[in-house]
Order: C-alpha cells, then structure tokens, then sequence
C-alpha cells in the first residue's frame, strides 16, 4: 500500500521571476514541469500537471498579481489541471479536446502506458489510482494560433505552433531574453512522436524551425533546462533517427 503524499508539489527558484514545479511522487521519466513567470503586471504558468492535487491553491501565497495560465498542449501531465484555473489559453487545435475532456487524446487512459500506478511513488489522495484518474474538461478562455503575444508588461512571449508531437503543440519564446519554454517538443530525454496524435513529419518541420530559431537558453517540459548547442545535438540527433526509419525526405 503506498502512503499518501504530504507535499505534491516542490518548486525551485531558478531566477527572481522563474520558478520551476514539479510533483515530485511522479516518475522523474513521466512528470512535466510548470513553469512560473512573473512580469511587472501579471505571472504566467506555463503547464498545469496532473490536475490530481489544487495547483491553484498551492501558488495562491506565491502571487501578487493576476496569473495568466497557458498549456504547451493537452496531454494530461501538461493540462490535467488546466480545469482549476480561469484564465487559460492552448493552442487553437487541442482547445475542443480539451472541452470534451478527451481522456484518450490526453493520453491519459492507462492501458496507453503513461498513466500508469507504476509511475506514482507516492499517492495524491486516499484511493488515488491510474484508473480511476479523470481528465478533466474545461473551456478554454483563449484559444491560441501562432504568432500570440502573452504580455507581462515588461515582458512577453510568442506563441510558436510546432506540430508533431501533438496536433497543438506550442512553445513560447521570450525573445527579449532569448529564452524558449519548449513543451514537448524538445527536451532532453526520449522524444514522443509515436503516440497518438504524433506526426513524425510534422514533428521534422518544428525541430527544423527551432534550430533556425537557435534560443539562447531552452526551458523544456520534461528533465533539465539547457542551452542553445544542446538544443542543436538534441535536434540533429532527433532528425537523424527520422531518417534511419526510412525518412530520406528529410535531408
Ligand atoms: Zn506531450
Ligand atoms: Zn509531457
């Protein structure tokens, strides 16, 4: 029988306006991270998690402004609990997914292997288990399309629509800062293009497009944040897999 978690969540603070959150009792491979930003006039949240615990009340004592709440894409362990939050933006594609609640979509039905009880070192909640799990539907407040601007007031953050791994996969770029939050579409770690909603060719185009966009610093949705010649190997080794599966079109 696993003990029920104390803390879910744990946070680090990467910068004085960065925060990186985790939920520490999923599996290091699984978990996502959230990330918070603070401007002059807002905060920004970058990635919702699970949704098995109240995010929005545990970073209630961590602002003094009003938060602006955006998902890379729907999969549960980015937008699972997107529905505790008001105001919400995801990419224009996966916005009717989310208001169906599309579990399968979400990926987030165990027999799809990545909600699974094998994953949860800890449980959220007396009783908690992969099946019983439920993805939770809500509407979208802002539904996204490429080139958005979410402004903080001293700063701000396009909206980049990169395919592939999901329909509506997004990544946020800070350009004043050079800095990309990156979702699922790069990170340091295995690569999901196979899954439901994947298209590999897609996903070819987007690593192309972000190593013309070369950010100086990379902050992912999974494992370590890193930098621009990392980036580079990341993509250079993800396109030359494509290819030995049989891709020649994406020389
Ligand atoms: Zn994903
Ligand atoms: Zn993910």
């Amino acid at each position: 029988m696993k003990p029920v978690a104390v803390d879910w969540f744990q946070r680090e603070q990467v910068t004085p306006d960065l925060i990186r959150i985790t939920e520490k009792h999923f599996d290091p491979v699984a978990r996502a991270n959230l990330w918070l930003l603070s401007g002059r006039d807002a905060h920004l949240l970058i990635d919702t998690g699970l949704g098995v615990s109240d995010l929005a009340r545990y970073l209630a004592p961590l602002l003094d402004k009003p938060l602006t709440v955006v998902c890379t894409h729907a999969h549960f362990d980015h937008a699972g609990g997107l529905a505790n939050f008001k105001s919400t933006c995801l990419h224009c594609h996966e916005a009717d997914l989310m208001r169906r609640g599309d579990a399968t979509a979400a990926l987030a039905r165990p027999e799809q292997g990545f909600n699974v009880d094998a994953y949860f070192s800890e449980l959220p909640y007396p009783g908690f288990s992969a099946a019983n799990y439920r993805f939770r539907p809500c509407v979208v407040q802002r539904a996204l399309n490429e080139g958005d601007v979410i402004d903080l007031g001293d700063r701000a953050l396009e909206v980049l629509h990169l395919p592939g791994h999901s329909p509506g996969s997004i990544a946020l770029f800070d350009r004043a800062q050079d800095t990309l939050y990156s979702g699922d579409v790069v990170y340091d770690g295995e690569l999901i293009d196979k899954a439901l909603g994947c298209v590999p060719e897609e996903y070819a185009t987007s690593m192309e497009r972000l190593a013309r966009l070369a950010p100086r610093l990379v902050h992912p949705g999974h494992y370590h944040s890193f930098d621009t010649q990392r980036m580079q190997a990341l993509i250079i080794d993800y396109l030359a897999g494509r290819r030995e599966s049989g891709c020649p079109g994406l020389e």
